[in-house]
């Protein structure tokens, strides 16, 4: 008998009182492992996520939090052989394999990266500007995410047993919020290997991740207002989770990536001779076959002009004729096996259904070559492309999770929409078109009803991550039927794990809340300079007033010589005396930005190594010749590197004129040494 899988609960690897149900080889029908979840106290995996997970997890800052996943990352990058072996048990060739297993890798340093970039070495994230409430500004507003004291539930579909944990995953972990991971039972096998690698690393905080295999009856019972369910897989127990009480009336918040009958069209305005059929062909042929079409983003209607449609038909064919299907560890097999024979089943009823309005035209759903295994054993299956007939229905509403798509016909741009809408809601869609009028008739015809689009022509196909490629910096999840969830797209991803709230508070409540300096709260000056202060000296609403200084005309008239912006507002008087906005000369706004700079620079070698940039910046007033400008910088946001010995600091910039109204206001970026040297 086989091993049975572990789950990893309360900070032990966990075995199941009883046998387990087996799990056998897609290809080879041998059983690879056993899983039960028999005896496993999910109360208790629950209580130690909240508990133990959540608390440690929540003590350390996005970016700390980030290193870790990038640790994690590099340390799922040194395995990778053993992985892929244990993935072509379920079906998966080496490509495929690479989908899943360095694409679930790429995701979590994509994450890694993202959060130290986008989000502050802090635990609380500012969303938008602060919104004055009363005339002086001593009442304020501003929102704010805070990480929930919950739990993050994932439950995953079977085909991507890597990708799908870590995608739910890295996010969750960012947000601050412990992982209790469920693998489909089919594909367990991979997950559990990943899971067990990254626990032996010891590099994640206890309680942060939580493993169960098998049955996770009773779960959803244990859940309150502030846990979450990530659910991926089938329509059907989707609906089942949102009938849970927990979610009706707990307050779990659930999301749904469930099946989706995704579309690609033909431009009408694509002919056979053009280079976008051919990209068109391949994207078709490539989804059915990739993951033996076991993909959620596989293109499952296939809709081009009535006119191209013969010759669509036969170029589909013809390259599906070349794909060798068999065993997947044979190098020269293109397509691998589904993930079971009951799975088989599942997509051979699905092409039955399909049939009652479209006919076969490519394979037999009963009948495959298979190279170096058996069809009898293994859950092989041959590419099945149907061609609809008019009006049909089914390709709309059967999913046949497998190497299946069926083609469609329009004759207008508004019925290849009205086809696509048909689907009530998908993950993704693709338009092949070289044409820039088809491309925003269908996009804003299509985007209702979809995650993501591709717009794919010859100017783009060379560098295209492709129809079925979920990214990390872009949304994944789709409307309606497709569940209507939301993950991924960077830092949205994390966001929503997140709660937002809106704090009314004084500008100094805001300060000290957000840890970052808010217009109208205090500003401390003293005898130091803030530019010869290090890191660790500077404090939030650390303050510089520079001295005036008076913006002649021959400052404009050199400044305009020497950049050659000679702008008319500059330098031709009764030209500038016309304009609407100036009614006269007016000194360039980047002069004033100029001149702010040495008004509060300290100039010799200190802890400021580096100004990077400048931030919203805005010019509010005139400053015509002879006026007199002051600046007052203020330190805003301080943000250290966790990797360099120095950090970030970003400084609130406000140029007044002599009426102390503000010409210009900007964020000032810098970098500055930690220690002073
Ligand atoms: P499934 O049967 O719905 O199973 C999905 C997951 O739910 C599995 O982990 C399963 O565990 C678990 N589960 C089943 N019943 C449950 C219940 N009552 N309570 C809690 N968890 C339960 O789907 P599947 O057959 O694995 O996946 C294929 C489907 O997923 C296809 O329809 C496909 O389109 C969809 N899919 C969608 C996406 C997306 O991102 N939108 C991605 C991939 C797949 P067990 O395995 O232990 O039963």
């Amino acid at each position: 008998m086989s091993a049975l899988l572990e789950s990893y609960a309360g900070g032990t690897w966990f075995r199941a009182t009883d046998e387990g149900k087996p799990l056998l080889d897609a290809a080879t029908g041998e059983e690879v492992a056993r899983i039960s979840s028999t005896g496993l106290d999910l109360s208790a995996m629950v209580e130690h996520a909240r508990n133990v997970g959540g608390p440690a997890l929540r003590a350390l800052t996005f970016h700390e939090r980030a290193g870790l996943l990038k640790a994690v990352a590099k340390q799922l990058g040194t395995d990778k052989d053993e992985l892929y072996a244990l993935s072509a048990r379920t079906g998966a060739t080496l490509r495929d394999s690479q989908v899943d297993i360095d694409g679930g890798i790429g995701t979590v340093f994509s994450y890694a990266s993202k959060g130290t970039r986008e989000l502050p070495n802090d635990t609380i994230v500012l969303d938008g500007a602060t919104e004055q409430l009363s005339r002086s500004g001593s009442f304020v507003g501003q929102h704010v995410y805070t990480s929930r004291p919950g739990v993050a539930v994932q439950i995953n579909a079977f085909n991507f047993p890597v990708w799908g944990m870590l995608e739910k995953l890295a996010p969750a972990f960012l947000a601050g919020l412990p992982s209790i991971v469920k693998p489909a039972s089919q594909t367990a096998y991979l997950t559990e290997l990943v899971f067990r690698r990254i626990i032996e690393s010891g590099l994640l905080p206890e309680g942060s991740v939580q493993l169960l295999c098998g049955s996770p009856d009773g779960l959803l019972d244990q859940l309150g207002a502030q846990d979450s369910v990530a659910f991926t897989g089938s329509a059907s127990t989707g609906a089942t989770l949102r009938q849970h009480p927990s979610v009706l009336y707990g307050g779990v918040q659930l999301g749904v990536e469930a099946d989706s009958l995704n579309c690609s069209i033909l431009g009408p305005d694509v002919t056979s001779e053009d280079p976008e059929l051919d990209l068109f062909v391949k994207g078709v042929v490539t989804e059915m076959t990739v993951k033996a079409g076991q993909k959620c983003t596989a293109i499952r209607r296939t809709i081009v002009p009535a006119t191209i449609a013969d010759d669509v038909v036969r170029a589909i064919s013809a390259r599906l004729a070349k794909i060798s299907v068999g065993n997947p560890v044979n190098p020269d097999v293109r397509m691998g096996a589904l993930a079971s024979l009951a799975q088989r089943d599942e997509v051979r009823k699905a092409v039955q259904s399909l049939r009652g309005s479209a006919e076969i035209v490519f394979g037999d759903p009963d009948h495959v070559d298979v190279v170096d295994g058996d069809a009898e054993v293994g859950a092989f299956m041959s590419p099945i492309l149907l061609r609809a007939s008019a009006g049909a229905r089914e390709p709309h509403d059967v999913e046949a999770f497998g190497p299946v798509s069926t083609v469609l016909t329009y004759d207008s741009l508004d019925e290849a929409i009205a086809l696509a809408a048909r689907g009530q809601g998908s993950l993704v869609g693709s338009l092949v078109t070289h044409d820039p009028s088809v491309a925003r008739t269908v996009t804003l015809g299509l985007a209702p009803w979809h995650g993501r689009l591709l717009v794919l022509d010859r100017d783009d196909a060379d560098e295209s991550t492709g129809h079925g490629s979920p990214l990390p910096v872009l949304v994944h999840g789709g409307p309606g039927r497709a569940g209507g969830g939301e993950e991924l797209g960077g830092i949205r991803g994390v966001l929503h794990h997140m709660q937002r709230t809106a704090i009314q508070a004084s500008p100094d409540m805001l300060t000290a809340i957000t840890g970052q300096w808010t217009k109208g709260s205090q500003q401390h000056v003293d005898d130091v300079h803030p530019f010869r202060k290090s890191l660790a000296e500077l404090r939030i609403g650390d303050t510089i007033r520079s001295d005036p200084r008076t913006v002649t005309l021959a400052d404009i008239e050199h400044f305009a010589e020497f950049t050659g912006d000679t702008f008319y507002a500059h330098t031709d008087a009764e030209a500038a005396a016309a304009n609407p906005l100036f009614g006269g000369i007016v000194a360039h706004g980047y002069l004033v930005v100029s001149l702010a700079a040495g008004l509060f620079v300290d100039p010799d070698p200190g802890p400021v190594l580096a100004n990077f940039g400048v931030d919203n910046l805005r010019f509010l007033t005139p400053v015509k010749a002879d006026d007199t400008i002051a600046v007052t910088l203020t330190v805003k946001q301080i943000t250290p590197r966790n990797t360099a010995d120095y950090g970030e600091v970003r400084w609130d910039a406000v140029v007044t004129n002599s009426e102390d109204a503000p010409v210009a206001t900007y964020d000032v970026l810098t970098l500055v040494a930690k220690t002073l040297a």
